[in-house]
């Protein structure tokens, strides 16, 4: 098992073999554990309205530039069904932090995609009250992602400002009442933001492998011009010869050590990564511990305005398109696309023994 002075050891390290080692077992650990299957979620961002004022993302509510939409419950509906003719097993709907979709509202949309698909329903829709959540796990709502974005309070605080009345710990709070309520509970961090540190990252693994996450979603911070933190990006660059400066590396880093710590989480190669790394990003993700994409359903229109960050990639493909260059790409690597919902699998520790 790897201690804190070992993760920091390879959070440093940039000798190109002994990182090959890293990601080599990386690898085999995703082999064993979850085997060559390659799970697609289709993700569905269903509002960029946000009442929250993040410094790191476009859809921040003081952003008046970006037009604002919201999906009906039959475009919604229709991604799903798209989902379904695809292939994917499971939909993930994210959005802003939008009050504006209620509580009933989201709880009968769950209702018909779980009574007339048989997709997994993921959701992203940031912090919510424990009666919503409630009321939308007992709807059928399997799985939610919630990031908690960095372990560092202090840097939390300041990208994340907490809403009125709430609290910097709410994520951690909420991500225990998820996991109470029965839903696959995952979280995960960005990297590269500025004021970060190698300590913040250990204590971040440290944090996935204590929540004892389903699902781990890792992927850098870029930085986008429109937001107060990106605004600063120019002057926040680091020093070359620190490891943070090589945000895509760290990333790999970042993904080859979660699956080490928490062999059994479903662990996706992100977008934001792919973004980074057009060409082979979310390749070398999947090589280094990875095992979900989660290709874009969201219709086109809508698309170029649920704008974290710029410069997203797939963002004018069709949804068809999209699942087939990534089917070509997963193929490509000798994996094949996963059947079924993909669940995280609750594996008894002594069985966990046996594996490792
Ligand atoms: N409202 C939901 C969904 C937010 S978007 C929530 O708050 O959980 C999903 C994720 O995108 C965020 O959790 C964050 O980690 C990531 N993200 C936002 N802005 C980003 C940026 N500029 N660069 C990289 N990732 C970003």
């Amino acid at each position: 098992m790897l201690d804190r002075f070992q993760l920091l050891d390879w959070l440093r390290e940039t000798d190109p073999a002994a990182l090959n080692e890293l990601w080599r077992r990386a690898d085999e650990v995703r082999r064993a554990h979850v085997g060559d299957e390659v799970h697609l979620r289709g993700l569905v961002e269903i509002s960029n309205y946000c009442r929250r004022t993040c410094l790191y993302c476009g859809l921040r509510a003081p952003r008046t530039s970006l037009v604002r939409y919201r999906l009906s419950q039959s475009d919604v509906l229709d991604c799903a069904r798209k989902a379904v003719k695809l292939g994917y097993g499971t939909v993930v709907l994210q959005a802003g932090e939008d009050e504006g979709l209620a509580a009933e509202w989201v709880e009968s949309l769950v209702r018909r995609i779980k009574e007339r698909t048989p997709l997994a329903v993921t959701l992203s829709l940031g912090e919510r009250n424990e009666d919503e959540l409630e009321r939308w796990r007992a709807a059928g709502a399997d799985r939610y992602l919630l990031r908690f974005e960095t372990s560092n309070l202090t840097l939390l605080e300041h990208i994340h400002p907490p809403r009125k009345g709430g609290s910097v710990h709410d994520r951690f709070t909420l991500l225990r009442t998820l996991k109470a309520l029965g839903y696959e509970v995952g979280s995960g961090v960005m990297i590269g933001l500025p004021g970060q540190t190698l300590d913040d990252l250990a204590n971040d693994l440290q944090l996935f492998q204590w929540l004892d996450l389903d699902m781990i979603g890792v992927g850098p911070y870029m930085p986008h011009p429109e937001t107060p933190l990106g605004e600063l990006w120019a002057e926040s660059q680091r020093e070359p010869n620190d490891p943070l400066a090589d945000r895509e590396t760290m990333t790999y880093k970042m993904i080859a050590l979660s699956r080490l710590l928490c062999p059994r989480a479903n662990i996706p190669s992100t977008t934001a990564l792919a973004t980074l790394n057009p060409r082979n990003g979310r390749e070398l993700g999947l090589q280094r511990g990875a095992n979900v994409v989660m290709p874009n359903l969201t219709p086109t229109a809508f698309r170029t305005r649920y704008e974290l960050y710029p410069g997203k990639v797939c963002i004018t493909e069709s949804a068809e398109t999209c699942g087939n260059c990534l089917r070509g790409r997963i193929a490509a690597l000798g994996r094949r696309v996963g059947q079924g919902q993909g669940s995280a699998r609750r594996v008894a520790p002594s069985t966990m023994e046996s594996i490792s």
